[in-house]
């Protein structure tokens, strides 16, 4: 792309989360606006990078780590987390034990994560409707207490994915 970007921006980003609630999905909507219902479980974790214009003069670009949720490499994540900028805590509406671990994701963040680390948490799934059992205001109320962004996404319809992406991007630091 030859037009200038303005400022361009790049920030760490690290996605967290219970496995199978969706993080690559997210990832992958976010960053090749497609969706896959039998994706393989990411080993470890993945690297992709996507940008945003903010505006004409604002450009952010996301270096984006997503993280494998399987227990065997829990000890893995503090290496992604320890210099993120950012991070997408991730559950899924239909399962009750991902809100659980998600708000111990939260708790180690802020804990040993940088102190100034922007957390938004995604309530993914969101289209499965007929089978939540998290509902939205409970994670809302949770989120506002924890001073986290909050939204309810589907990986699989495309909805709030780029508005959980982009209100990550408006929190960054932006005016060095
Ligand atoms: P991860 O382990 O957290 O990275 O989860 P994946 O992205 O691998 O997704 C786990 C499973 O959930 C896969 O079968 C996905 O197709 C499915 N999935 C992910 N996001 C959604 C969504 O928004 N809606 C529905 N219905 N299924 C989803």
């Amino acid at each position: 792309n030859s037009q200038a970007p303005g400022k361009l921006f790049q920030f760490k980003l690290v996605l967290l989360g219970e496995s199978a609630v969706g993080k690559s999905s997210l990832v992958l909507r976010f960053v090749k606006d497609q969706f896959d219902d039998y994706r393989e479980s990411t080993i470890g974790a993945a690297f992709l990078t996507q940008t945003i214009a903010l505006d004409e003069n604002t450009t952010v670009k996301f270096e984006i780590w997503d993280t494998a949720g399987q227990e065997r490499y829990k000890s893995l994540a503090p290496m992604y987390y320890r210099n993120a900028n950012c991070a997408v805590v991730v559950y899924d509406i239909t399962q009750p034990s991902s809100l659980e671990k998600a708000k111990s994701w939260v708790n180690e963040l802020k804990r040993q994560a940088d102190p100034n680390i922007v957390i938004a948490l995604a309530g993914n799934k969101s289209d499965l409707s007929e089978r939540r059992v998290i509902d939205t205001e409970t994670a809302q109320n949770y989120a506002a207490d924890a001073g986290l962004l909050f939204f309810e996404t589907s990986a699989k319809k495309s909805t709030n994915v780029n508005e959980l992406f982009t209100s990550i991007a408006r929190k960054m630091p932006l005016d060095q």
